[in-house]
């Protein structure tokens, strides 16, 4: 087991990508706090966690804009676990539109998540990973924080944002063991895809080399890499998972 008795806390974990990287650190051991939006849903995928893996899960309500919310839920885990090895920035929305549309609401919006979302979870763990002298941060960022697209001016500006902010917090905190690494996906299927039309769907394969779009177990092995002892020498890095579509 690669994550043993690891106390791993995952934002935006009730589905998706978030779920899948619970279930495979279940898998290899750990022991996950789920936080989301949905009370009745984090607790049910946290509950599943347990009786499938026998590890300790939480499913915890949490919205990660909320400075004192993140504060609130860092100190539970602590109280139940006594540490946290792992943090994964992995809530996100998105609220697409062209820039001469696009409301000061739907900017702010998807900011606050993606990017101030995960300035408030890593400065709430932060200090007891230093007080540890370990840990993991790892930001779910996108390929259109590298590449751009048209129609997500402010989903590419939160996921660039949060690959800045990965390498600068990288740096800020190597000096204590806290590696702090980003993920760059490139198209999954999950709910955030399922709007996609098939047509839509098909044509974005055809631009991938590997003539797919990606399943969130395949970010989640990527994650696991970076949670894991197997990636003691790399932080600041942004591993793209997006089957070759963007190099
Ligand atoms: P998802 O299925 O929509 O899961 C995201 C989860 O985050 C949802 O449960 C959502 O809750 C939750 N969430 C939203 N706002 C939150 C908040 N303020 N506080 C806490 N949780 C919140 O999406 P996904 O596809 O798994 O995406 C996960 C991450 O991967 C995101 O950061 C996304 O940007 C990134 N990503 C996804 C893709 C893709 O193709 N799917 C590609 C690149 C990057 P509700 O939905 O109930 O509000």
């Amino acid at each position: 087991m690669r994550l043993k008795d690891k106390v791993a806390l995952i934002t935006g974990g009730a589905q998706g990508i978030g779920y899948a990287i619970a279930s495979l650190f279940a898998r290899e051991g750990a022991r996950i706090v789920l936080c989301d939006v949905v009370q009745e849903l984090v607790q049910k995928s946290a509950r599943d966690l347990e009786q499938k893996y026998q590890v300790a899960a939480a499913g915890l309500k949490m919205d990660v804009t909320q400075f004192s919310q993140c504060e609130e839920i860092v100190n539970q885990t602590l109280d139940k676990f006594q540490r946290i090895d792992i943090l994964v920035n992995n809530a996100g929305i998105t609220k697409d539109n062209l820039v001469m549309r696009m409301s000061e609401q739907e900017w702010d919006a998807v900011l606050a998540v993606n990017l101030k979302g995960s300035f408030n979870c890593t400065k709430a763990v932060v200090r007891p990973m230093m007080k540890q002298r370990s840990g993991r941060i790892i930001n779910i960022c996108s390929i259109v924080g590298l590449m751009g697209n048209a129609g997500q001016a402010n989903y590419s500006a939160s996921k660039g944002g949060l690959i800045a902010m990965t390498k600068s917090c990288a740096r800020e905190f190597a000096s204590r063991e806290i590696l702090v690494n980003a993920i760059a996906p490139g198209f999954i299927r999950t709910r955030m895809t399922e709007a996609l039309s098939e047509e839509q769907k098909q044509k974005l394969a055809s631009l991938i080399p590997l003539t797919r779009l990606g399943e969130a177990e395949d970010v989640a092995k990527a994650a696991l890499f970076l949670a894991s002892d197997d990636s003691s020498y790399i932080t600041g890095h942004v591993l793209s998972v997006n089957g070759g579509m963007y190099m």
